[in-house]
């Protein structure tokens, strides 16, 4: 069989076969041409995954693809967007057949399950590397931003944290799980929840958002830091999953709801009038509250500053 060339190989693996009707032109041209809905604003984010440092070279192709544009995806939630599309640079060392066959199919699914199509992108050779850029839309002026906590603020966390520090142990083979712990952490880890309309039902609730990708204590820190205010995060309150909680101790299990990353949660800042609506959304959690100050504080149950708990811990960070 002939090598596979360039235009083939987009043609035959990243061309979708139908596309919604927003999308005026897709994969083929030298751009692609997206409708905005009327009245609102474009939002853009990208993000890269590297082969060796956000996931093993010889993870299930589909795994792989599910997992880059979940993670970038999670960005577009944080804004309070819905999708619209993305594209793809994609950089590969070889194109093997059934590597791109399962590649493009598990991108394709989660594209087809987000409801955001591959409507372009660019195939170079090189070390193992995806980039995902996401276009989302949001209306006018509603994009949810890290800038705009207000002291007295509580502090919300979608779902459950720690699960991607967790999945990474199990990867890396550092701690060994229960069967049914390791499917939890590794479904958590390739496809992580994108929950778009989360993101839009918060857009008149919250007053500030951040997706967690390194880290509660790095990201809430990174909402303080843009919206000049301190933040207490009550450690009992920190949602671990019951599906491998009990597998570490209970100060592994805290410090890696702190400070590990790869958890793709919303956290997001509101006033206290809204609390209980908020407890009625669905599995969202309360986990502290926006003070005057700066920095990110963790106290236990009386109040109490836990100097173990990541009070100096950063999160991950490439540099
Ligand atoms: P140009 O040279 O104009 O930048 P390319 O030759 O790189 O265009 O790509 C041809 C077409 O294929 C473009 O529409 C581009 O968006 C699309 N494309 C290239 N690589 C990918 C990919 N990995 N996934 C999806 N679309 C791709
Ligand atoms: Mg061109």
């Amino acid at each position: 069989m002939p090598a596979l060339d360039e235009f083939d190989l987009i043609r035959r693996y990243f061309t979708p076969p139908v596309l919604p009707a927003h999308v005026t032109l897709g994969v083929g041209d030298d751009g692609a041409v997206m409708q905005l809905p009327p009245h609102s604003d474009l939002v853009v984010s990208v993000d890269t995954q590297v082969a060796g440092v956000h996931f093993h070279v010889d993870a299930a192709p589909a795994y792989i693809a599910s997992r880059a544009l979940r993670c970038a995806a999670s960005d577009l939630v944080a804004m309070g967007a819905e999708p619209l599309g993305f594209t793809l640079a994609l950089t590969l060392p070889v194109a093997e057949e059934s590597w791109l066959e399962q590649f493009s199919v598990g991108l394709l699914q989660a594209a087809q399950q987000l409801q955001c199509p591959l409507i372009g992108g660019d195939t170079t050779r090189g070390p193992l590397c995806i980039s995902v850029q996401v276009h989302g839309s949001v209306p006018s002026g509603k994009a949810l931003r890290r800038s705009s906590a207000k002291t007295g603020d509580d502090v919300w966390l979608s779902g459950s944290l720690g699960d991607g520090a967790a999945a990474l142990a199990l990867i890396e083979k550092r701690i060994g799980f229960s069967s049914e712990a390791a499917d939890y952490l590794l479904q958590r880890f390739y496809y992580p929840v994108i929950d778009f309309s989360l993101g839009v039902r918060l857009r008149d609730i919250a007053s500030s958002g951040i997706d967690v990708s390194d880290g509660l204590l790095a990201d809430l820190g990174h909402i303080c830091a843009a919206s000049g205010v301190g933040a207490r995060v009550e450690l009992d309150a920190l949602p671990v999953a019951a599906a491998w909680r009990d597998s570490v101790s209970a100060g592994q299990a805290q410090q890696w709801a702190l400070c590990g990353g790869d958890d793709y949660r919303l956290c997001f800042t509101a006033a206290p009038c809204h609390a209980a609506a908020l407890q009625t959304l669905g599995d969202l959690h309360r986990v502290g509250c926006i003070v005057e100050g700066e920095g990110v504080l963790v106290v236990d149950q009386y109040g109490v500053p836990c100097e173990e708990q990541g009070n100096t811990s950063n999160g991950f960070r490439h540099f």
